[in-house]
């Protein structure tokens, strides 16, 4: 059924969903830090990041990513002979946009019933293998946070995928996106909240359709409990919690080759993780309060978060 060599196990993919400005990099960057775990980033965005249609063309480790040692071997993985890097990019990106938009979770979760969904699983299958290889690793750890992509996971030959649905409250994710941020523009409160919910109901699919590999997290439980939660994500997929490299609340980073996230995955050296920043409650302005609440409390009430309260509701 897989294209594993017999004795050897399948790769693990350990992906985590849902919506940006959870928090998802520092949780990857932690995990980079343990032998044989890898972390890749937002690796979705490889391709239109190398091409220079993204927003930023820097890998983790400073150098651009057709630079890098570890993109420029896989960049040409896949690519047709005779096609240069942004023909080929282009037909990648091409294929993400037509078959795994977070609208596409639910058509992918049924099956690879496209020829642009069938070539592109063809393509991350040899992607992730060949990151396995070139860095030596046997968990690549994925923070696309892309439900369509992480939809497509359970289909590719040798892999077996682990699923995080990450969450944090909407009204710190609003405030986060309020101010620009390096090479991240900003967004409003009501489109914010909007992805909010679309990035977060196609993540429940998702791990409601591979209970026994997924886990549920809520942003704040890692900030209250960094080294617990790091335990739990290395028993879910089957590692020695032993290797954690927290101590206490303080890790100590080094390069990474992260293809794009959070501008923060620049830095190493020790690391502390912050108690939770409540600063939403104070800075985000009651008009955002009140939009955020409206269009994500359904939603937000399930995964615990409160409104109706002073700080909650402005
Ligand atoms: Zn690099």
């Amino acid at each position: 059924m897989t294209n594993t060599p017999s004795g050897s196990a399948p790769l693990k993919v350990l992906c985590i969903t849902g919506w940006c400005r959870n928090g998802s990099t520092i949780i990857g960057n932690i995990l980079n830090e343990i032998p044989g775990l890898f972390h890749v980033g937002e690796l979705h965005f490889l391709w239109k990041n190398a091409a220079g249609r993204g927003v930023n063309e820097d890998c983790g480790c400073g150098r651009k990513l057709v630079d890098c040692p570890v993109w420029s071997t896989i960049l040409p993985v896949g690519q047709p002979a005779g096609t240069t890097l942004v023909e080929h990019a282009d037909t990648v990106i091409g294929r993400q946009l037509s078959s795994v938009r977070t609208r596409h979770t639910w058509r992918v979760l049924r099956g690879l019933r496209s020829e642009q969904l069938r070539a592109h699983a063809a393509l991350m299958t040899e992607i992730y293998q060949a990151i396995a290889k070139r860095t030596e690793s046997r968990v690549i750890v994925d923070t696309s946070k892309v439900p369509g992509e992480a939809a497509l996971l359970a289909y590719l030959d040798g892999i077996t995928p682990y699923y995080v649905h990450l969450v944090r409250d909407p009204r710190a994710v609003a405030q986060s996106w309020s101010k620009p941020k390096e090479y991240v523009y900003a967004m409003g409160p009501g489109k914010s909240t909007g992805y909010w919910t679309g990035f977060n109901l196609a993540s429940h699919a998702i791990i409601k359709s591979y209970p026994e590999r997924s886990m549920f997290l809520r942003y704040e439980d890692f900030i209250a409990d960094p080294a617990g939660t790091i335990d739990q994500l290395l028993r879910l997929i089957d590692s020695d919690t032993a290797a954690n490299p927290l101590t206490d609340r303080t890790v100590e980073l080094h390069t990474n080759h992260t293809v794009t996230g959070n501008p923060d995955r620049f830095n190493i050296g020790a690391t502390v993780i912050r108690p939770s920043d409540d600063s939403w409650r104070t800075k985000l302005p009651r008009s955002a309060k009140r939009t955020v609440a409206a269009l994500s409390w359904p939603l937000a009430r399930r995964y615990g978060y409160e409104f109706g309260t002073a700080d909650g509701k402005g």
